[in-house]
C-alpha cells in the first residue's frame, strides 16, 4: 500500500491488485506496538484500513484480483489474473508471506475445525477453553498473550528450550498466569474426527511422546514468501524469498519487490512501508529513464 501510496502520488497511472483486499497480514494481527507515529500503538485493522483510505486519497486504483503470471513483453510486461491481462511498464511485486504449514496428520483436515493460524480471526471461538500455540518468535508470543483474553489457558509449544520473541514479549508471557510452556517439542499429529481434540507431542531431546488435549491449535511457526505464481521469473534465494538491491530492483529490469517477499533481515509493517517508498521511488526513475 506504501509503493502504491508514492506511485499514485507521484501520478504515475498505478493499479493495485490483491485477491483478498488490502492490509494483507496486517488486517489478521490484533495489536501493532512498534509502527511509528501511534503512542498507545494501533490494531492491525486500523492501520491497514487508514493506509489504504490515505493511499485511495490519491486515486490509487485497488482492484481485487489474484495475479498468476507475469510475463516479459518487447515493451513492458504483462500480469496476468483470471479475469483480466494488464499490460505495463514496470512492476512492483509486493505479494507478502504466508504462514507456515506443521505438515502433520491431521493438520489440513481440521483446519477451521480447531486449527487456526489467525489468533485475531479464530481466537473468541474459544472461549474458556485450552488452546496449544506452536512457535516461539515475536508472532507467536504476541498472539498467545492475545488468546488469553478469551482462552482458559494456552501451552505455547516450542521445539527449543527457550524463546525467540523479543524480551519484552518474553517477560509479558512469562508474567501471564494463562500461558503454559511445553519446550523441546515438536507436535506429530493433530488429532479428532470434526473437530481439533488432541495434539501427539514428541520430545526432540529424548524422544518421549505424549499427547495434550485441547480445544484448539494456533500455529505460528514462520513464512513461505508468496512467489509461487512468479515461476522462477525473478532470482530467490534458497527460502524462495526475492532478491533485490538496497532500491528494490530484482535482476529484471523493470521489475521491483519489497515487503515480506523480499530477503531482508526484519519483515515487519514499518520495514514493508520503507520498501514501497524505495519501490515507488525507483520503478519511477526506471519509466524516466526509458523516455
Ligand atoms: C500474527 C502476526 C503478527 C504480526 N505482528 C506485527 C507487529 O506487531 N508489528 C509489525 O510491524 N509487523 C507485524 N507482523 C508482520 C507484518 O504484518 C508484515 O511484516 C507486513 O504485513 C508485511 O507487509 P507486506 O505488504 O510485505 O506483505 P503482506 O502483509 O503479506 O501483504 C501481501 C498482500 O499481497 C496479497 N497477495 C499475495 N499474493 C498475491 C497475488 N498473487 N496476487 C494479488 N495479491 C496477492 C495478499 O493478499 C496480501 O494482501 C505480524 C505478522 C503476523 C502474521
Amino acid at each position: 500500500m506504501t509503493a502504491g501510496l508514492y506511485a499514485s502520488r507521484a501520478k504515475l497511472d498505478t493499479i493495485l491488485l490483491d485477491s483478498v483486499g488490502c492490509g494483507g497480514q496486517s488486517v489478521i494481527t490484533d495489536w501493532i506496538d512498534n509502527y511509528p507515529g501511534f503512542p498507545e500503538g494501533s490494531s492491525g485493522y486500523d492501520l491497514a484500513a487508514n493506509m489504504e483510505k490515505q493511499a485511495r486519497r490519491f486515486n490509487l486504483a485497488v482492484v481485487l484480483e489474484e495475479a498468476t503470471s507475469i510475463e516479459r513483453q518487447p515493451d513492458g510486461f504483462t500480469v496476468s489474473t483470471p479475469a483480466n491481462t494488464y499490460h505495463t511498464k514496470t512492476v512492483i511485486i509486493a505479494a507478502g508471506a504466508t504462514h507456515k504449514k506443521m505438515d502433520v496428520p491431521g493438520e489440513l483436515d481440521l483446519t477451521g475445525k480447531g486449527v487456526s493460524y489467525c489468533a485475531t480471526c479464530d481466537g473468541p471461538f474459544f472461549r474458556d477453553k485450552e488452546v496449544a500455540l506452536v512457535g516461539g518468535g515475536d508472532s507467536a508470543i504476541q498472539e498467545a498473550i492475545f488468546l488469553t483474553r478469551f482462552v482458559k489457558s494456552v501451552t505455547v509449544i516450542h521445539r527449543r528450550d527457550s524463546l525467540r520473541a523479543a524480551k519484552i514479549l518474553q517477560d509479558k508471557a512469562f508474567a501471564n498466569p494463562k500461558i503454559k510452556f511445553i519446550w523441546d517439542s515438536v507436535v506429530t499429529a493433530v488429532r479428532g474426527n470434526d473437530q481439533a481434540t488432541a495434539v501427539a507431542l514428541k520430545n526432540v531431546r529424548t524422544d518421549a511422546v505424549s499427547e495434550l488435549p485441547v480445544s484448539g491449535i494456533f500455529v505460528f511457526i514462520g513464512l513461505v514468501p508468496n512467489t509461487a505464481f512468479l515461476s522462477g521469473l525473478v532470482a530467490c534465494d534458497k527460502q524462495g524469498y526475492i532478491v533485490t538491491d538496497d532500491a528494490m530492483a530484482t535482476a529484471i529490469p523493470g521489475i521491483f519487490a519489497c515487503g515480506d517477499i523480499r530477503v531482508k533481515l526484519l519483515r515487519q509493517v514499518v520495514t514493508a512501508a520503507g520498501d514501497g517508498a524505495t519501490a515507488a521511488v525507483a520503478a519511477q526513475h526506471y519509466l524516466e529513464s526509458l523516455s
